[in-house]
């Protein structure tokens, strides 16, 4: 007979969801400088952009601000304060085969020859450094692996943390800081390779994934729900105007909001606009593009951890409504360090079945 100690410990467990963390350290490998001296012109560039969004900083002090510490900052976090729940898995490499579902041949094959360099691919400084192209292949992977993982039941919950981010990745180009949408590739991934009808995406990043948009605008099986800094904000778009086209009329909902947002905003943006919508959709899974750059440690806008775990709380009820459970996580932006790992932490904590209100 077991003691009551024991049972009390399988009673905790019973409570807790199998949650799978893709990580892979190969994704530390994309460390673009953002400059390089011996070209002036990306320079000169560079001078601009730091003058403009980073005053006080120059060419000796400035980093990039999308560098491996990220992940790093964020993976430390799990480690020293582990979740019952959580599997570590290691994430297959995007094939071409899959990253050209949403990207045209000719840009998959130009990133594929970048392999082993470093130069710039867009003003904004996106740029490869000589691992990058296999974190890219491995951070479009994450999300495949994650959604085939999630349909042979091994867990209804998934998170990706990876780098390059995707959300600004267009099918024939690489913008902020993204070169493939890793997104993009796992929505496709689930509907053409495990024959789901209906993919629907939160992307609650501060910024508008215009990348995503564009691949899916005129597709009806992805619905694209997108809360953002409004315009001029990067990059400047997300009306709420632009709204799909064709068959995809409909398919895509911006919801541009004011800089300064906080926790309360985006759960309205929840019960108003994202609930709703899935109800009427009926998805069969749901994908998060989840930036967390509205954390008051970041930029300007409000947000705290315990917004990012209510916000995940509620997607995690939504899909146990309407989907099974299956609900993936997809790392976008967040450039604090700080907010990154206290704001994934509270994600993957409310993912494996630790509730908050
Ligand atoms: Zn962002």
């Amino acid at each position: 007979m077991e003691d009551a100690h024991v049972a009390g410990f399988r009673e905790m467990k019973a409570m807790t969801t199998p949650v799978l963390v893709y990580y892979d350290t190969r994704m530390l490998g994309h460390n673009p400088h953002g400059w390089d001296p011996s070209h002036p012109a990306w320079t000169d560039a560079v001078k601009a952009m730091i003058a403009l969004q980073y005053p006080g900083s120059n060419l000796e002090t400035y980093s990039h601000p999308e560098r491996p510490e990220r992940l790093t900052a964020i993976v430390d976090r799990l480690m020293l304060d582990p979740i019952e729940g959580v599997r570590w898995v290691l994430p297959m490499a995007a094939t071409t085969a899959q990253l050209e579902r949403v990207h045209n041949k000719a840009y998959v094959a130009h990133i594929e020859s970048l392999k082993g360099d470093s130069c710039w691919l867009s003003k904004d400084t996106t740029a490869v450094s000589p691992g990058s192209v296999e974190a890219a292949c491995l951070a479009a992977g994450a999300g495949i692996s994650a959604v085939e993982a999630v349909a042979t039941g091994e867990a209804r919950r998934a998170f990706c943390l990876l780098r390059p981010p995707g959300h600004h990745a267009h099918s024939d180009h690489a913008s902020g800081f993204c070169l493939y949408n890793n997104l993009a590739v796992t929505a496709a991934h689930a509907r053409e390779s495990l024959g789901y009808q209906r993919v629907m995406i939160w992307d609650w990043d501060m910024h508008h994934g215009n990348g995503t948009q564009e691949i899916f605008y005129s597709d009806p099986s992805v619905l694209v729900v997108d809360s953002h800094c409004a315009a001029p904000f990067y990059p400047g778009s997300g009306l709420q105007t632009e709204t799909g086209t064709g068959a995809g009329a409909g398919s895509q909902i911006n919801i541009p909001l004011p800089l300064g947002i906080g926790n309360a905003a985006l759960l309205k943006v929840f019960d108003e606009v994202v609930e709703p919508a899935a109800r009427a959709f009926q998805p069969d899974i749901l994908l998060v593009s989840s930036g967390f750059d509205c954390h008051y440690l970041d930029m300007t806008c409000t947000m705290d951890e315990t917004g990012f775990a209510m916000l995940t709380q509620r997607m995690s009820d939504l899909a146990d409504e309407l989907c099974d459970g299956r609900l993936v996580l997809l790392l976008e932006g967040g450039y604090n360090a700080q907010a990154l790992a206290d704001s994934a932490h509270a994600v993957v904590k409310v993912l494996a079945g630790n509730r908050v209100k």
